[in-house]
């Protein structure tokens, strides 16, 4: 199966970045558009204004957890109550910057497909294991700790993301050819365990993608569409880059 027969897939991830202005501009001049899947995932904080939007609603992170003492966590179960449709997982600035594991990311994969809601999983290798030559063995390795744990189901209920560390908020994206390379290899790791999911979910890429480049990556065989964190804060932009997507 090629990406024309895959329906293209955009989120924006907002980070820690937003105001209720953002918000509203978003609600009001964002349309959908028939022919991608449009996600944003803003601060938690803003998801309820989004009830009268045209897209879809994710979030950045849940807690693995139902409820309970998790100070400052919030659960699927309340995300799903705001909206959400898709949680994304595993980013490597809650890899890196909170010291989420392999292990971590994969439960929260289960609870999230337990849950309702669809994991938005993202894997990627940092500058040193790109240089080393080590990227298939790092992606394999996080890759095998969610079938590890979730089993091979999890293919047909998830979206992944190929976000390769070093081109995230840096602007050094990774090229089409390069970005293409990993996703056919996660597309081959995941036909392993189940090749009619593997041919049917869509991988993204993730890194630097603006309105520029959006066109050339989002052409490559297995690149369905994309993760877009600086870029979705602009609606311009990021209109540009669903329409590259579509
Ligand atoms: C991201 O945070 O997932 C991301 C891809 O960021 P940027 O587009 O800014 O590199």
């Amino acid at each position: 199966m090629t990406n024309s027969q895959r329906k293209p897939f955009v989120a924006g991830n907002w980070k820690m970045n937003g105001s209720n202005e953002l918000v509203e501009a978003f609600c009001s001049k964002l349309l959908s558009n028939p022919a991608v899947d449009i996600v944003i995932c803003p601060p938690a904080v803003y998801l309820s204004k989004f009830s009268q939007a045209e897209f879809t609603i994710g979030a950045q992170n849940a807690s693995e957890f139902a409820s309970g003492a998790h100070t400052g966590e919030i659960s699927l179960g309340m995300f799903a109550e705001a909206g959400c449709k898709y949680v994304i997982l595993g980013h490597s600035e809650r890899r890196e910057g909170h010291y989420e594991s392999n292990e971590v990311v994969a439960r929260k994969v289960k609870a999230t497909i337990a849950s309702g809601l669809t994991p938005i999983l993202c894997v990627g290798e940092p500058l040193d294991v790109r240089e080393s030559g080590g990227v298939f063995d790092f992606i394999k390795a996080q890759l095998d700790a969610v079938a590890h744990e979730c089993g091979a189901g999890y293919i047909k209920n998830s979206v992944v993301a190929y976000e390769p560390i070093w081109a995230i908020g840096t602007g050094k994206t990774a090229s089409p050819e390069q970005a293409q390379e990993v996703h056919a290899f996660i597309r081959k790791e995941l036909a392993a365990l189940d090749a009619s999911a593997a041919a049917n979910i869509r991988l993204l890429y993730g890194g630097s993608v603006n309105a520029a480049n959006a066109n050339q990556l989002f052409a490559k065989t297995d690149i369905d569409g994309g993760l877009i964190g600086g870029a979705s804060l602009k609606i311009e932009d990021f209109t540009t880059i669903c329409q590259a997507a579509s």
